[in-house]
């Protein structure tokens, strides 16, 4: 089984890298081109972890059958590992009309419901395309920009096709450059903290602060975290980097504390990718544990659509991360597609108004509505609302007029660095210290 795939019996590979360099002989001595179409199946890691590796297996057998009426005799599709297949249309006189038929058939195949023991499951399909000679002249650069483009699919939101185009290259160097910075920035410490403060609109009193991670790195300069997340993200460092940012957080905290500061509670931001690792809930009680900060005193702020992604598996973490004592924060929220009995049954504490409604919140009746229903909803479930990214008096003054208590933006203060943010708190040195 050297040059086939044991568990759907596809082309491995090495016999795909053998045919394509094959097609290419062939094509250059023709004067023909090729097409590559990188697939990727859209949160198949949740399927695994959720329903277990004999359903994924079952899964991608089934999607490799639906892959194969797709493409034609003459054509290869091979598997790569994971949820990563590859086509190579060979067809001579092939043109970008048929190229797309195939890619979009390949779309419509994979997002049709799987039934599998007596369950249909969902997954949709990424595709990333490559054509000889214009995107690469040999296989490994056809690969690599299949892979690009389809990367870029993901971006524009999953279950669709992307033709590789130049521009992309530039992008994917810029992915490069920082993912590799990303690295020594990780080894070096490169990383540091900044806290926004959370006041009480009436009083202006201080309730907590959001750590907001922030990057300079020595030759890129400051990278902001909208830049380098979703890099973490696609190349698997997330969990590195969100538990270098636990660990400052912590660390700070501790440090404060010794010095007798009267703490308030300080949220951390966690991505889907960190909320998926199973671990991490016991990775996290271990670090808490051992700087012997009070759990209380945390708060993770997770995503509306990251909670929503697949509530089964969120609400069993959630349930394990209040057990350890954190509270919950959901984030950006009227931003996703929340399921709202099931917000109901989550153990959440609070609630953050994206900034896309607060931003005309004084001007706007339609985010004024928007914004009111938000408040309304939350306060009936039992949620402090928090409003981000206020920016202007007029701002403060709408929210207080809706019955929001709590905000956050540029308006009080700015992300500050921990020496400015411990003055702030310094107000409130503790009885006993
Ligand atoms: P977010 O969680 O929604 O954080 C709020 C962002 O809004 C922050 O940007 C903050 O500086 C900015 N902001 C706050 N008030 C105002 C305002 O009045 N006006 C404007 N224009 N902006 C305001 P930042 O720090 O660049 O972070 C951007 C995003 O990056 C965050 O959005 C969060 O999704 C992510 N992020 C930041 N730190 C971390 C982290 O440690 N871990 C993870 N996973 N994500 C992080
Ligand atoms: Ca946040
Ligand atoms: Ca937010």
């Amino acid at each position: 089984m050297a040059t086939h795939d044991e568990l759907t019996g596809l082309p491995n590979r090495t016999l795909l890298t053998d045919r394509l360099k094959h097609g290419i002989t062939q094509a250059a001595r023709t004067n023909h081109k090729l097409a590559l179409l990188f697939i990727d199946l859209d949160n198949f890691k949740n399927i695994n972890d959720s329903l277990g590796h004999d359903v994924g297996d079952l899964m991608l057998k089934e999607a490799s059958l639906r892959l194969k009426a797709c493409v034609r005799d003459a054509d290869t599709l091979a598997r790569l590992g994971g949820d990563e297949f590859v086509a190579l249309l060979v067809d001579v006189d092939i043109d970008i009309e048929q190229i797309r038929n195939i890619a979009s058939r390949i779309v419509d195949f994979i997002s049709a419901s799987f039934p599998i023991r007596e369950r249909s499951l969902f997954v949709s399909a990424s595709i990333g395309i490559s054509i000889y000679p214009d995107d690469g002249q040999d296989s490994t650069s056809l690969l690599k920009n299949a892979d690009t483009a389809m990367y870029r699919a993901k971006e524009r939101g999953k279950n669709q096709y992307q033709f590789f185009a130049d521009e992309m290259k530039v992008i994917a160097l810029q992915r490069m450059t920082i993912e590799s910075g990303l690295r020594l920035a990780l080894d070096a410490g490169h990383f540091t903290v900044v806290y926004q403060p959370k006041i009480e609109l009436g009083s202006q009193r201080l309730i907590g602060a959001e750590a907001l991670l922030r990057w300079d790195d020595p030759s890129l300069g400051p990278v902001s975290p909208t830049q380098f997340i979703p890099i973490a993200e696609h190349c698997g460092l997330i969990n590195a980097v969100g538990d270098a940012t636990i660990k400052i957080v912590l660390d700070q905290m501790r440090g404060w504390y010794n010095e007798g500061l009267e703490l308030c509670p300080i949220s951390i931001n966690v991505s889907s990718h960190q909320l998926r690792n199973t671990e991490f809930a016991r990775q996290l009680a271990a670090q808490i544990s051992t700087s012997g900060v009070p759990a209380h005193l945390l708060c993770l702020e997770i995503t509306e659509s990251t909670l929503m992604q697949d509530i089964e598996i969120s609400h069993q973490m959630l349930d394990q991360l209040t057990r350890i004592g954190l509270s919950i924060s959901i984030d950006d929220f009227g931003t996703g597609y929340s399921s709202l009995s099931y917000l109901k049954r989550l153990p959440l504490s609070e609630l953050k108004v994206d900034k896309s409604f607060v931003d005309n919140v004084d001007t706007d009746p339609d985010d004024r509505a928007i914004t009111t229903a938000i408040i309304n909803l939350a306060h009936a479930l039992g949620l402090k609302v928090v409003a981000e990214g206020v920016e202007r008096e007029s701002h403060a003054e709408a929210l207080i007029t809706l019955g929001c208590e709590y905000a956050q933006g540029n308006h009080f203060h700015y992300p500050l660095y921990p020496g400015k943010f411990a003055a702030l708190m310094g107000g409130n040195h503790r009885a006993n210290a």
